[in-house]
């Protein structure tokens, strides 16, 4: 089929500061609108804290706000996020699950300071503090303290020197089942979707074992994703019958090469399908 190529129109992968990305809800919708996008999902890391005030600037702004959330979960050979699209906020299963991740979050931060403490690294631990009571805490917030005490330069090195699997400071979370991320996803009346396969070594695998739990869909228009990668998740995606999905995983400005908020255009008629399910008018029109 022929695609018709315009600029993209939605951008279904972003963080604010409500997890680990640097601009507030309400920053992030302008910057969409004046990017153009009509549609902005925020899916921040197990919150939904943000999802008020973006919803609040995308009417004044007449973009439409998906409301979203990013579960991080644990498979054998490695970490698995799934992102659950046009969720409940008010769900109730869903916020006391993700609150006991967020808690995970914070005593899970508490002893990579202390890896670092080992290792001669004492930050001042206020930041912590600084980020909101139903905000999730995440390594980047740890990255950025140390760029601010001048033992890194960039949120990058701290993860290539000491933050990521196998290096000195790395403490493994609390393992959840990707089977019980969808089934909550799901009890909150939302789509769950496969974010960023290809951060797993056998993503053909995997995504089998989700399509058992009842995955909707998989995000394949990725922004550091080649079109050989895309291509090939796009064959997964039609083997199964499952939604296709793009995003930017914006996390601020500046932030990584192919990250840019908007910069991912998802093919028109992916994108009409996804919206269509949550009951969202054609961009196009
Ligand atoms: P956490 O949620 O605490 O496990 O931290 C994972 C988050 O850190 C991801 O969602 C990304 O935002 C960020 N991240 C992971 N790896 C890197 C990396 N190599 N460089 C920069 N940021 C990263
Ligand atoms: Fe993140
Ligand atoms: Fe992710
Ligand atoms: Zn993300």
């Amino acid at each position: 089929m022929v695609e018709q190529h315009t600029s993209p129109r939605a951008d279904l992968h972003t963080h604010s500061t409500a997890s680990d990305g640097t601009l507030a809800p309400a920053e992030l919708i302008a910057r969409s609108a004046r990017r153009g996008l009509r549609v902005v999902a925020l899916t921040d890391h197990d919150t939904t804290a943000g999802v008020h005030e973006a919803q609040e600037a995308a009417s004044r702004h007449g973009l439409h706000l998906i409301p979203g959330v990013e579960l991080s979960t644990g498979v054998p050979r490695g970490e698995l996020h799934i992102l659950g699209y046009g969720i409940d906020p008010g769900d109730r299963a869903l916020q006391d699950e993700i609150a006991r991740f967020r808690d995970d979050r914070v005593l899970r931060a508490g002893r990579i300071l202390d890896r670092l403490d080992d290792l001669g690294i004492e930050l001042d631990r206020a930041f912590l503090d600084r980020i909101g009571p139903d905000a999730s805490t995440g390594r980047p917030h740890i990255a950025r303290a140390m760029i601010e005490a001048g033992v890194v330069t960039t949120v990058s090195e701290a993860f290539d020197r000491f933050l990521a699997v196998g290096k000195p400071a790395f403490v493994p979370r609390a393992q959840v089942e990707p089977e019980d991320a969808v089934r909550l996803i799901h009890g909150a009346g939302g789509i769950a979707v496969m974010a960023h396969p290809f951060s797993l070594p056998n993503p053909d695998e995997v995504l089998q074992r989700m399509v058992a739990a009842g995955l909707d869909g998989v995000e394949t228009y990725y922004g550091e994703y080649d079109a050989r990668q895309r291509a090939s998740l796009q064959a997964m995606a039609d083997h199964f019958r499952l939604l296709v999905t793009g995003g930017s995983d914006y996390h601020g400005p500046a932030f990584r090469e192919g990250r840019e908020l908007g910069s991912v255009d998802i093919p028109q008629t992916h994108l009409i399908r996804f919206l269509d399910r949550l009951g969202l008018p054609n961009p196009y029109e």
